[in-house]
């Protein structure tokens, strides 16, 4: 009788063990099957490395000397401002 009831334990705990071990699998599997979104996520990683090797240009607004991107440098006079704002002001002083 002891050793029928060693059997079932045994054979119970090799049954948890079976279980973990494929769960321990099956999140692995997951892992990589949440790989392609990684894959995505690599596009996305891609897309942050395109930005950081190419650094925007920067502008210095005439008027106050903030730097900023050039792409929304507001040009006058053939000077760069930060905003329409500056730009106005500053041609307004400059008259
Ligand atoms: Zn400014």
């Amino acid at each position: 009788m002891t050793r029928l009831l060693f059997w079932i334990a045994l054979v119970i705990l090799v049954v948890m063990a079976v279980r973990s071990k494929v769960r321990a699998a099956m999140t692995r599997a997951q892992g990589p099957a949440a790989g392609p979104a990684p894959g995505a996520a690599g596009g996305e990683a891609k897309a942050w490395t395109r930005v950081a090797d190419k650094p925007e240009a920067m502008a210095c607004c005439a008027h106050c000397g903030i730097y900023f991107p050039s792409s929304e440098a507001v040009r006058a006079d053939g000077r760069d401002y930060c905003g329409t704002a500056h730009a106005r002001e500053a041609h307004q002083q400059a008259r």
